[in-house]
């Protein structure tokens, strides 16, 4: 990321056309959208894994998955009640009822050892195989049992009440195409179909590391001047959240040594590594010290606010992001790059967030040259949704990010939107009621 991409601003324009106020703007900033280009350019889907099928959900499908039979199997009753034979009850009504014998029963679970002969009937349960003789199936309730036969009260065709076997597929149909995320539903058709194991890109681990003197376990005691490490617990839940699976934090101090000797220790079981802190210009910054000669990761100013300082590179043949220490940086940088690439690596095709407009409750005030992220809380109204900050855009209060289910993204170049105007909102929860 060493090149940075500026546009100058047109001095003393009163209102510019609105592309020379898109995301690329900022004297010496690369854009939200360049940089996660750049990002996103260097991180592939991770190499496809079998996995049980109740393991694989929310797991992309790497593969088209085809029938080997038909689904259903067997052709069986949808109804509980009578396989006959649809010519034998085709005129029945309540005042001219057909008479059936009883010829035997269907039992559940086994195939039908039985035939319904001209003139007959044989009870079934729903799900139950179809008999061969039978055509149709009379349900229960147009029926009156007695002794040794069935009296049917309304007339049926050929197929009524039957499931068909390869209804549902036949064999060499596909039933799940590659690239589909694998949930509830998919799940149990695949089940349904034979499948118990399945390809699919696995889950990312995620490797994930604080940096800074000042850091307490979060829990831990922390005496004046020390912070609690909030940074690594927001990672681990927003990994969760993507469906990758969080390593055990670590807490590094600020030592570009450490930090590489962490980074030593993790590179063989994570896919992906996040730390946080550090990237900035102070001289004990333990990112920038340890990479900023080698070149293996790229510091860069992006154009947003929070989240200004970056680092990204392939660190130990790793994807590494080296985001910035404040909490709601952290988050807003997560949404903004890892989120994304621990979705491509997932073999997500969709790798951002859904977005609406809304109509804002309260100003809100951009940084003009970035965009800016604001946490919002998105409601719905009468006339779709509306959002309100929920506080201060200081990037320390992470209360302002609890409290919030959205953030609304001002673009560089807009000083202030008013109450009232309309407004992009990137969802990250529910819309409230
Ligand atoms: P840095 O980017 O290292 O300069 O940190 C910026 C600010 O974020 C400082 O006030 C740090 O104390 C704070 N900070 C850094 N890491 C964490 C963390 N893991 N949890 C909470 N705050 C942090
Ligand atoms: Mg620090």
């Amino acid at each position: 990321m060493g090149r940075t991409s500026s546009r100058s601003r047109g001095v003393g324009t009163v209102s510019a056309p609105r592309h020379l106020h898109d995301h690329d703007s900022g004297e010496g900033l690369l854009s939200v959208e360049r940089a996660r280009e750049r990002i996103l350019s260097r991180i592939a889907a991770l190499p496809p894994v079998e996995l049980p099928l109740g393991e694989s959900h929310g797991c992309v499908l790497a593969e088209d998955v085809v029938a080997t039979g038909e689904i259903p199997a067997f052709t069986s009753s949808a109804m509980d009640g009578f396989a006959a034979r649809a010519k034998d009850v085709a005129g029945a009504s309540p005042d001219r009822p057909a008479a059936l014998r009883i010829a035997g029963a269907v039992a559940m679970g086994r195939a039908a050892e039985i035939v319904v002969p001209a003139g007959g009937a044989v009870r079934i349960p729903t799900g139950g195989v179809l008999p061969e003789g039978a055509d149709c199936v009379v349900p229960i309730e147009q029926c009156v049992v007695e002794e040794g036969r069935v009296i049917v009260l309304q007339a049926s065709e050929p197929g009524r009440y039957v499931r068909s076997a390869g209804e549902d597929a036949r064999t060499g149909d596909l039933l799940v195409p590659a690239g589909r995320r694998l949930l509830a539903s998919d799940l149990g058709f695949l089940a349904a179909a034979g499948l118990d194991i399945v390809l699919v890109h696995p889950r990312p681990h995620v490797a994930i590391i604080s940096t800074g003197d000042e850091l307490v376990e979060a829990g831990a005691p922390a005496t004046e001047g020390q912070i609690r490490d909030a940074n690594s617990v927001t990672l681990a839940g927003a990994v969760r959240e993507t469906g990758a699976h969080p390593l055990p934090a670590i807490i590094v101090r600020d030592d570009p040594r450490g930090l590489r000797d962490a980074i030593g220790s993790v590179s063989d079981v994570a896919d992906l590594i996040v730390a946080s802190g550090g990237v900035s210009v102070g001289e004990r910054d333990p990112v920038r010290g340890a990479f900023v000669d080698s070149g293996e990761v790229d510091f860069y100013r992006v154009a947003m606010q929070p989240g200004m300082p970056q680092g990204f590179g392939i660190v130990s043949g790793k994807p590494f992001f080296g985001l910035p220490g404040n909490p709601v940086s952290v988050f807003v940088s997560f949404e903004v790059f890892v989120r994304p690439a621990l979705l491509r690596m997932m073999g997500r095709r969709l790798l951002f967030r859904m977005e609406g407009t809304a109509r804002l409750e309260t100003a809100i005030s951009g940084p003009g040259e970035k965009t800016q992220f604001a946490q919002v809380v998105v409601r719905k109204s009468a006339d779709g949704w509306t959002a309100a900050s929920t506080g201060s855009r200081q990037s320390n209060l992470m209360g302002t990010a609890s409290r919030a289910n959205g953030l609304a993204i001002i673009p560089a170049g807009v000083e202030k939107l008013d109450a009232g105007e309309r407004c992009t909102v990137m969802l990250f929860r529910d819309v409230e009621d």
